[in-house]
């Protein structure tokens, strides 16, 4: 079997287009979405990323601004940038852009996102929404792969989906979701780790496989049961002399052999990458239809 290739491109342009046209709704009604973006230091992948988001809000329709500090900033620089943010009225969404360069700050400057801005999904009011199954801004990077996954045509609910790795911004919030009632859940999931004990017992039996650890090819086809749906999380850098930059970007999962047994799987660059920007610009969205006291544009379930 060679695997049908997921692409989180293709998926990203329909949802975009849904979000051009509820911008364009919210416009005709007065409001423009608008996200704040705040950018500590000059770390280039950080640049990167706030230049790609910024440039799909354009795209989209949706005003950004963009404050940028230097990696010196004190504390209480942040978190008044964060609360000028809060106040203005043409900002919806806040971006705080992670890491920070010192990140035992971050708690604190995502505690002061009002939470009905919190477009990123990490502040403990969405937190604790998403796990007690309440409505509130669902992390991008989840809310990307379950859409992937459903724009797709793969149902997650009643599936076995296994994740690898448990962090904030990916493994732990996938999990709250999935095992959710909504209708972006209902799955059956096994969150696995670096203690976990023999990682490959538990992969082998996901039906739907979602790696996120950080770890060029952490997963090998052996692995992997065939007919597996396969989710890479993973961005890696890897050296790679033939390239201009001298290296390139890899998942977590070793693509070429996992193909051969899988029934899908999402690419690296071109899978999830695409849908957590788009997740973040449907937050946006949602959020500025919400502070306005307008009914929300966007469905939360494909074809609703
Ligand atoms: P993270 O905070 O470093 O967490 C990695 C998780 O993977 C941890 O829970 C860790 O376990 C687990 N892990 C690491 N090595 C493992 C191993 N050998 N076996 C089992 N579990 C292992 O990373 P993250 O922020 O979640 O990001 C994960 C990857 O996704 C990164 O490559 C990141 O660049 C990428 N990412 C991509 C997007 C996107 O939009 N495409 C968005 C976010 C992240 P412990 O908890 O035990 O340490």
């Amino acid at each position: 079997m060679t695997a049908r290739i997921i692409s989180g491109k293709a998926v990203s342009a329909e949802i975009r287009a849904e979000i051009a046209e509820a911008v364009r709704e919210l416009k005709a009604r007065g409001v423009t979405p608008g996200l704040g973006v705040l950018l500590v230091g000059d770390d280039p992948a950080s640049r990167s990323y706030v230049t790609a988001k910024e440039k799909a809000c354009a795209e989209a329709g949706i005003h950004s601004e963009e404050v940028r500090l230097p990696a010196t900033a004190s504390r209480q620089e942040i978190l008044q940038v964060v609360e000028d943010f809060n106040r203005a009225e043409s900002i919806h969404g806040i971006l705080v852009q992670l890491p920070l360069p010192d990140s035992s700050m971050e708690d604190d400057v995502i505690s002061a996102i009002r939470p009905e801005k919190d477009v990123d999904g990490f502040h403990p009011v969405n937190v604790g929404r998403l796990l007690l199954g309440l409505p509130g801004f669902i992390p991008c990077t989840p809310h990307g792969i379950v859409q992937l996954l459903l724009r797709s045509g793969f149902a997650v609910a009643g599936r076995h989906v296994v994740i690898v790795g448990r962090s904030r911004i990916v493994g732990r919030p996938l999990a709250n979701l999935l095992t959710s009632r909504g209708p972006l859940g209902n799955a059956t999931v096994t969150v696995c780790h670096t203690r976990t004990r023999d990682l490959a017992r538990f992969t082998r039996q996901a039906e739907i496989l979602v790696a996120a650890a950080g770890r060029p090819r952490l997963i090998t086809a052996d692995m992997v049961s065939e007919g597996v749906v396969v989710v890479d999380v993973g961005v890696n850098r890897v050296e790679d002399d033939s390239r201009p930059r001298g290296y390139r970007l890899v998942g977590d999962v070793d693509f070429e052999a996992v193909k051969e047994k899988a029934a899908a799987i999402t690419p690296v660059p071109g899978g999830v990458g695409p849908m957590t920007i788009t997740m973040l610009l449907y937050n946006t969205v949602v959020a500025a239809a919400a502070l306005h006291g307008l009914p929300n544009p966007l469905s939360e379930v494909p074809g609703a």
